[in-house]
């Protein structure tokens, strides 16, 4: 993509009311547009990275058996009332709209009803399970607090997957499978290293439920960390007797503050028993489905990276969800170094490398610099009269702080094209 095409512009400031980095980051870069408290557009370059994380998700979904689908944000009053979650005493952060000839809808702020309700149709016996179906979905939350940029908005997007087994074991099967996929996940997103598979409290139906907490001074949540072994126990449920179950031992536990990225969740019949979702067994018997939820917000995992992916001068993208892998830059206006740089940027578009390029006249080296820093893309490539008399053109990681020249089929051999 050319950036004198792209109509997003890069500012030194962000709106005075935005406290969080990402949120800061994220403005002043273009990637985002601050509607209101709470809730942002994506742009074209957000956009990209939102698309790129929601594809990392959906192979990793796919992978264990789960089957995509799209549930309605406008939600029937009926459905909600079944599980008693329609009043606003039960749930107190609905968006909720009249209809023009009579009644009220809400707005999707959680799936499982909506899950359960479906599946209802299609589950009769224990041939059909177990069935992963997911979505990716707008989901709406009256939120008291949003000062956390996109991490929490009152509008947000998020994959949702439920898992309907026919007992426990076959529910225990998939559970563990997710929660490596999640692994996986977060691997690939560049935040695993500080991110812990976390014991938080499970509800009914099970002594916990697992988050994936990564640790940032912009999280919303204390949990303990055990070093050695990799896991960690959210304050909520942080006590001996827990501890003692866990084997984990206070001496060893270190304090921290994190955010929830993701987190499965045992349902077991609490929503099955109100929806009668029932199955016929082996045995003719009829039984209830077990359910599991398992969410992920990518706005909130998008907003976590920059959290822990950036330095004073802008953001740092893993190469994974980078909206762009290469940002071509050419400095100065002499028509060789347009030419070499126009001839540079068609050779990486053949070689299909994804590839932002800084081809703006009446900008500063010095500016295009600065941008190339704020908006973070992992390798950054310059085409200027240095560059040319040196017969190559100056490669630079965005983690490094020098660049060196080489010659173009040498960058193109080690972007492996
Ligand atoms: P939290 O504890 O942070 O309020 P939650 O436990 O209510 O989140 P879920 O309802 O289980 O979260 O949602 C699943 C995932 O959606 C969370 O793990 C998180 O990644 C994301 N998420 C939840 N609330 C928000 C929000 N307001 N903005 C952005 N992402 C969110
Ligand atoms: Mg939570």
């Amino acid at each position: 993509m050319r950036q004198s095409k792209l109509f997003t512009r890069t500012k030194k400031e962000a709106p005075a009311d935005e406290v969080a980095k990402n949120a800061e980051l994220l403005i002043r870069g273009g990637y985002i547009y601050k509607e209101m408290a709470g809730v942002y557009d994506f742009l074209p370059l957000g956009l990209r990275v939102i698309q790129k994380i929601e594809n990392i998700i959906r192979e990793e979904m796919n992978a264990i058996g789960g089957t995509e689908m799209r549930t309605a944000v406008l939600q029937n009053r009926e459905v909600w009332e079944k599980s008693n979650r329609w009043s606003d005493e039960v749930v107190d952060n609905w968006f909720k709209t009249q209809l023009k000839n009579g009644g009220e809808v809400g707005l999707s702020f959680t799936n499982e009803e909506a899950f359960s309700n479906i599946m209802k149709q299609y589950i009769s016996s224990y041939k059909d399970l177990p069935i992963f179906p997911y979505d990716f979905k707008n989901i709406f939350r009256n939120e008291t607090r949003s000062k956390s940029g996109i991490m929490r908005g009152r509008e947000f997007y998020w994959k949702a997957l439920y898992s309907f087994a026919k007992d426990d074991e076959q529910h225990s099967v998939f559970y563990e499978k997710i929660k490596q996929a999640y692994i996986n996940i977060f691997k690939r997103a560049g935040i695993w290293h500080l991110t812990y598979l976390t014991f938080a409290s499970g509800g009914t139906f099970s002594n916990f439920s697992h988050e994936f907490q990564t640790l940032t001074s912009a999280g919303e949540d204390t949990i303990y960390v055990d070093e050695n072994k990799g896991i960690a126990v959210n304050q909520e449920v942080f006590t001996d007797e827990v501890l003692d179950t866990l084997e984990l031992s206070k001496d060893t536990l270190v304090e921290h503050t994190a955010v929830e990225v993701g987190n499965i969740f045992s349902l077991g019949t609490k929503f099955s028993t109100p929806f009668d979702l029932n199955y016929t067994d082996e045995n003719g018997e009829e039984k209830s489905v077990i359910m599991g939820s398992y969410g992920i917000g990518l706005g909130r995992l998008m907003g976590t990276i920059v959290e822990v992916l950036s330095d004073d001068k802008g953001i740092i993208w893993p190469e994974s969800v980078a909206p762009f892998r290469v940002h071509l830059l050419s400095l100065g206006e002499d028509e060789t170094v347009l030419n070499e740089a126009e001839r540079v940027y068609k050779q990486m578009l053949d070689n299909g490398i994804e590839v932002l390029f800084d081809d703006r006249s009446g900008v500063s080296a010095g500016e295009k610099f600065a941008d190339a820093d704020l908006l973070g893309m992992p390798v950054r490539v310059v085409v200027s009269n240095r560059s040319m008399k040196e017969n190559g053109v100056e490669v630079k990681k965005r983690t490094e702080e020098k660049g060196v020249v080489i010659a173009l089929e040498d960058l193109l051999k080690s972007l492996n094209v």
